[in-house]
């Protein structure tokens, strides 16, 4: 068996008490609160109690929210052996404006034990203590969670404060403490990547199990399929392309994932079909399921530019096309009305910058009547390469067999974007899923608390990588008449 800590424990961690109250119901989640006496959980600051919290003092509703989500968490995850969150509300960085709210992960990962599904794969500790049967290091804590003390306070977040009720009733300004916490104690359950997203790094060279369910349509690779760190690296940055092969979550996609995602569909005789991200306009119409297609042409002027700024040398090729314009110089609502006095059928505005996945195309004309999409510089540049070879076809449409932040497999995209996103790249589902998503990179403040379906993909995640392997929610197996394994990925 291997074992790696990857999380320094705090160095209150032996002056650590049990909290009162642990979760059980499938699993145990138990609190352990590593505060000083008269901070974080013991901060004796009186609070009015909430409908839904009693506590009377900050410390204590601070503590209710945690043992609440550990609760959530425990009836959901399936295990034998009790997990251990070490938690702390500490001062964090943080500035009048932003700041870190808090973060929470595995603080040990191991390999190899009895149980483990995958070979020479890395489990965190609570999955893998589940799997063994046993409390593989009772000497530290499963998953360690700090959060920060200061939101609100002069200098740190003003004008934002925790909300400490275990429903959905914050204000405006409100962080709902419980939501976060049901985020955070999903990474530490196995919600996490332990492969260095900025360096393709992986401990001790050893691929982590979140990472077996990981699927590049870029390079149309597993990620168990890379053999450098510098490809693993590049395959990070392959924004809308990097999706989750899990069969629970994409059989769950299917009732928790609204369809009708906005497309862009390429052909052309040497390479094919292939969708590209895009970014839609303000402007314009939306586009629709009947959709645009069109033969795509560059957009000239006299000056020999292709960014649709003045009206277009080569109009009479552009009736009845789909007009490739650069980003700049004059506003996307310029090039798109140039476009359109052109005759055009639509437009798709290829990014100056580096990077992606594309924003969508700002500003405000009533007068434009074809869409507009913005496609980013690496395929707006690789559109012009294959221009220069020959034709080729581009469909605009919305797709409502097809779900928003998954791939046409229903395979949910994960977070990666160019340039990489440290501690939310890979780790995420992409921000375009809806509804919002408990795991997206950012907390949204339409999340209800759910991490099951049909609202959340979550549980289906950790499903995926081992939990509930032996008893689904409602006691069934998988599929009738059917022992479902999970795909054992080609290495
Ligand atoms: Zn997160």
């Amino acid at each position: 068996m291997n074992k790696l800590l990857t999380l320094a424990l705090l160095s209150t961690f032996a002056g650590l008490a049990l909290a009162p109250a642990a979760a059980r119901a499938n699993a145990t989640i138990t609190i352990v609160n590593a505060n000083d006496p008269g901070v974080g959980f013991n901060d004796p600051t009186p609070a009015a109690p909430l409908a839904s919290n009693p506590g009377t003092t900050v410390g204590e509703q601070r503590l209710k929210v945690f043992e609440y989500a550990a609760a959530q968490w425990g009836a959901v995850v399936d295990s034998p052996v009790e997990i251990f969150i070490l938690a702390a509300f500490l001062p964090r960085t943080c500035t009048a404006t932003s700041g870190v709210l808090g973060s929470a992960g595995a603080t040990s990962i191991f390999s190899d034990f009895p149980g483990a599904i995958f070979p020479a794969t890395w489990y965190p500790a609570a999955l893998a203590d589940k799997l063994a049967g046993e409390d593989l290091d009772p000497t530290s804590a499963d998953i360690v969670a700090v959060f920060n003390s200061e939101v609100g306070k002069t200098g740190c977040l003003e004008g934002a404060s925790w909300y400490y009720g275990l429903d959905t009733n914050h204000g405006p300004a409100d962080i709902n403490l419980a939501t976060v916490l049901l985020h955070e104690f999903a990474h530490g359950l196995g919600f996490q990547s332990f492969v260095n997203t900025s360096t393709g790094a992986m401990p001790l060279d050893q691929l982590d199990v979140y990472s077996l369910f990981y699927f590049d349509h870029f390079d149309a690779l597993p990620r168990s399929a890379y053999l450098t760190n510098a490809q693993r690296a590049a395959s990070a940055l392959h924004f809308r392309d990097v999706v989750w092969t899990g069969p629970h979550t994409r059989r769950a996609a299917r009732d928790v994932l609204d369809g009708g995602s906005p497309s862009l569909q390429l052909e052309s005789r040497g390479a094919g079909e292939r969708r590209v991200a895009i970014g839609t306009a303000l402007f314009g119409p939306a586009l629709t399921t009947r959709g645009v297609e069109g033969n795509v042409v560059l957009g000239l002027d006299a000056a020999g530019t292709s960014l649709g700024c003045a009206p277009f040398a080569n109009a009479a090729a552009l009736r009845g096309r789909v007009v490739l314009v650069d980003r700049g110089t004059c506003t996307f609502t310029t090039k798109t009305a140039n476009a359109q006095a052109a005759g055009a059928r639509a437009v798709i505005v290829n990014d100056s910058v580096a990077g992606g996945p594309p924003p969508g195309l700002g500003g405000a004309d009533p007068t434009i009547t074809i869409p507009a999409v913005r496609v980013a510089k690496r395929d707006g540049d690789a559109l012009k390469a294959a221009l220069a070879a020959g034709r080729v076809q581009a469909r605009l449409a919305v797709d409502p067999g097809q779900k928003l932040g998954a791939d046409e497999r229903r395979q949910a995209m994960l977070n990666a974007t160019d340039p990489v996103q440290p501690g939310s790249s890979i780790s995420h589902w992409d921000p375009l899923t809806t509804p919002n998503q408990l795991m997206e990179p950012f907390i949204n403040d339409d999340l209800a608390l759910e991490v099951t379906p049909p609202q959340d993909l979550t549980s289906e995640l950790l499903r995926d990588i081992g939990w509930f392997t032996d008893r689904n929610l409602d006691g069934r197996p998988d599929f009738p008449g059917e022992v479902v394994r999970n795909p054992r990925p080609s290495r």
